[in-house]
């Protein structure tokens, strides 16, 4: 799910998914080429214990399910910040210190889930506990290199920090896609290095792209706003006193806000008929990264119901229960408000990328599509144009045609009722003509 074209997953094997990290399989490749780190040198950096379970092999007498615990330990509460690197080889020290570990987690088995069999359980496990999991990138005790930005790193530091960074953004982004809303957000909150991580990840990933979807929707506002009157047909949606109020549900670190922010700043400056205009722009994310973001689950925001013209889900229908971000959607928008979403292009699709060119492009999320309008929105256009991602806009109808539509289906309801009706009759005349039930004969008595 997460191979997403442009997500550029080339390492999977080494994402830290609760520290379990493969074994080693490509050791006979290893010394192909000695200046390129191969993922089991990063592998020793992220985990450096690594040979534990050669140690666990030797020790049969462990149960299976401490084994597990040991493998399930992962770096989840790891602050990048305090991040030391150690050199690849493996002290003796370590082994006795990873000894000792496994003797205290013997002592605590309270500390790691064993049981739970779900990454998204164990997730919560891990943020719930109040126990700072085993770092993966160990501390070294003998001379610790504090990664800061003055840092000076050779050439091969750089290469494994990068990868290492690599595998740390692909590992949040699987979880958050992987874990509800309401785990995501306990996630961050008790661990918000993880969003920084995430994000730098995140911006490197999408300066890749041809195009950044936040600049698409930026540019459709900024034109929509310069062309048309607020209200009018093709302009932009504002409330009754021409108000546009937007949520940006995920904003991540706001840059639809502040690209706007300064926009409207600049044309309110320059021209007179702008003066008056009044745009808010309400951005959510699990962390509050800058003065422009308000923490919460968009599950839930802290708006008013039908209180909003714009909202836009920019990349991040993330949680496995993103139709609740939708119905929230719906609960703040105003009739006739405008939802604008973009999201990555292979999610809409369960066929191979050489078939997807194939896929109608009206086609493209058509079951996305059909459930939003299970939920009340009525589809306006899907663009399937852009290379990384699909974007789709609807909008929440307007009372006159939410009760038309009601009204509609009133009258399929008293149809189908109807026709139902008919049928019944014409198969009772199959077997008892009406002439015998309907009107009973009229016979005249012999006087
Ligand atoms: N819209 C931004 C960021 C996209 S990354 C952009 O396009 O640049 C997706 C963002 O959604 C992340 O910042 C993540 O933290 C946020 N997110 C995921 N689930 C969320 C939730 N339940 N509540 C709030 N934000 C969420």
């Amino acid at each position: 799910m997460f191979q997403v074209k442009g997500w550029n997953l080339k390492n999977d094997k080494n994402i830290a998914l609760g520290g379990v990290s493969e074994k080693k399989k490509n050791k006979k490749n290893k010394s192909k080429k000695k200046t390129e780190i191969t993922n089991d040198q990063i592998d020793d950096v992220i985990n450096p214990s690594k040979e534990k379970s050669k140690d666990q092999k030797k020790d049969k007498s462990k149960p299976n399910d401490l084994k597990d615990k040991k493998l399930k330990t992962n770096d989840l509460s790891k602050d990048s910040s305090k991040t030391e690197i150690k050199e690849v080889k493996k002290s003796k020290n370590q082994k006795k210190r990873k000894h000792n570990d496994e003797e205290e987690q013997q002592n605590n088995p309270d500390q790691i889930d064993s049981k739970t069999t779900k990454r998204s359980k164990s997730v919560a496990k891990a943020v719930s506990t109040t126990t700072i999991p085993k770092a993966t990138i160990e501390t070294s005790k003998s001379q610790p290199i504090p990664i800061t930005s003055q840092t000076k790193l050779t050439p091969l530091q750089q290469k494994m920090m990068s990868k290492l960074s690599g595998s740390r953004f692909r590992w949040i982004n699987e979880q958050l896609y992987t874990i509800t809303s309401e785990e995501a957000l306990k996630l961050i909150k008790e661990q918000p290095s993880l969003f920084d991580e995430y994000h730098s990840g995140f911006r490197s990933q999408v300066s890749n792209w041809p195009e950044n979807p936040v600049d698409v929707f930026v540019n459709q506002f900024k034109n929509r706003l310069l062309t048309r009157n607020i209200n009018a047909p093709g302009g932009l949606p504002g409330n009754k006193d021409r108000k546009i109020i937007v949520a940006d549900m995920g904003c991540g670190e706001a840059q639809f806000s502040q690209d706007i922010t300064k926009f409207i700043r600049q044309q309110q400056q320059q021209k007179q008929k702008f003066k008056n205009l009044k745009v808010e722009i309400n951005s959510f994310d699990l962390k509050k990264q800058n003065e422009y973001i308000t923490v919460a689950d968009i599950k839930n925001v802290p708006l008013e119901d039908e209180s909003c013209s714009i909202v836009i889900f920019c990349l991040a229908l993330m949680g496995t229960n993103f139709l609740d971000f939708i119905k929230e959607a719906y609960r703040i928008l105003q009739p006739r408000g405008e939802l604008w979403i973009a999201e990555i292009k292979s999610r809409f699709s369960e066929k191979p990328e050489e078939e997807q060119e194939n896929v109608e492009n009206s086609k493209v999320g058509q079951e996305f599509v059909d459930a939003l309008k299970l939920n009340g929105f009525f589809h306006k256009s899907t663009d399937n144009s852009n290379k990384m991602f699909t974007r789709f806009e609807f909008f929440k109808p307007s009372q006159d045609v939410l009760a038309e539509r009601k009204a509609k289906l009133e009258r399929k309801k008293k149809f189908i009722e109807e026709e139902t009706e008919k049928e019944k009759l014409e198969s009772k005349r199959e077997t008892h003509p009406e002439g015998e039930w309907l009107l009973k004969p009229c016979i005249y008595k012999r006087r």
